[in-house]
């Protein structure tokens, strides 16, 4: 008797259990969205939390440096993810290539994001938009003899210019953007001659480049406009940006080359409503001035002006052409990378 009652009571605290398991998991499921990012947490978290706040739905993220557009694609219809964040448009379209998201009609994306940054049929989303600067020695540099990307050609900066590899995102979505302008042709031409200008084989991040012109390795580097933010912020690499100005290339014609952080809706989605709550918090205002003050990008929202540290750099128009547009000219980007042997 001792022992049935026992069972008994044990029974009823697995039982309990079993509830209070089910009970957590639906209240997880009912208030949480999943994120798999490429982005750094430290940026996105201070937002999500900003979003918990207000809705009281939770935000899970998954951060990894690669490999999360195959994990959608190996986890399938069971994948647990959301929302996928990415840098770069070219990994956008990447995602959306291997079949793993979906198209968001929302009117609030559609008002809050240019259409210039967004898919015409709603598969991504940009948030923030970045310059491809031209970083230049403020001691060597006579700033009237480079204003545009074209200038990098001219045989006066030989030796003087330091990159990262041709192949980095970065570079592929700025040769690109030189396709769509110019033709492969001259877009060729001109990234045999930039190739000629190098100070030294390419290597390193864009911040290396700028401490390479801090030492007197060379007089220019290509470097997207966040890092100036982020080494003026930071005890050692503030007396690098010290070194340099930073420039908008192209203001006397096209504008200064964009690329863009930014978002897509997975494919198997299991907390749609609010994935998509959370793609248009994030497109606010408020969500938008956070990326702007704490990462040093431009907000996509035009109705949200840039932070205070962005606006002294200066006003510049940027160069319209469609992102979808610049993807596109991506894989001849890479081969014309090969074929002038840039980064050898
Ligand atoms: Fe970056």
């Amino acid at each position: 008797m001792r022992l049935k009652n026992s069972l008994r009571f044990k029974n009823l605290i697995l039982s309990l259990a079993t509830f209070c398991v089910s009970a957590a998991s639906l209240n997880l499921n009912a208030a949480e969205v999943n994120v798999y990012s490429y982005r750094q947490p430290f940026l996105i978290q201070p937002i999500f939390d900003a979003f918990t706040k207000e809705t009281g739905v939770n935000v899970n993220v998954v951060f990894a440096k690669k490999g999360l557009a195959e994990r959608l694609v190996r986890e399938g219809k069971n994948s647990p993810a959301d929302l996928i964040f990415t840098v770069d448009i070219g990994r956008l379209i990447e995602v959306v290539n291997k079949g793993v998201v979906q198209s968001v009609s929302s009117e609030v994306l559609a008002n809050n994001i240019p259409s210039q940054y967004r898919d015409p049929e709603g598969n991504w989303f940009g948030l923030t938009t970045r310059t491809r600067s031209i970083y230049a020695s403020k001691d060597r540099v006579d700033l009237e003899k480079i204003t545009s990307y074209e200038d990098l050609a001219k045989p006066e900066w030989k030796g003087k210019i330091c990159t990262r590899s041709g192949k980095h995102a970065y570079n592929l979505a700025l040769i690109s953007s030189m396709i769509s302008h110019h033709g492969e042709e001259k877009a060729t031409q001109w990234l045999k001659a930039v190739k000629g200008n190098l100070a030294r084989k390419p290597q390193g991040n864009d911040r290396a480049q700028v401490k390479a012109i801090k030492e007197g390795v060379c007089d220019l580097s290509l470097g997207n406009n966040y890092y100036y933010g982020k080494m003026i912020n930071n005890k050692e690499q503030y007396e690098w940006a010290n070194a340099v100005h930073l420039t908008f290339p192209n203001q006397g014609d096209r504008g200064t080359h964009v690329n863009i952080s930014g978002m897509a809706l997975t494919k198997s989605s299991p907390n749609k409503g609010d994935a998509v709550k959370l793609m248009e918090f994030l497109s606010s205002e408020l969500a938008q001035k956070m990326y702007s003050e704490q990462n040093y990008e431009y907000p996509v929202n035009q109705s949200v002006a840039p932070s205070g540290l962005l606006q002294s750099w200066g006003n510049f128009r940027p160069d319209t052409l469609a992102l979808s547009e610049i993807a596109k000219n991506r894989k001849l980007a890479a081969k014309l990378v090969d074929q002038v042997a840039f980064d050898e």
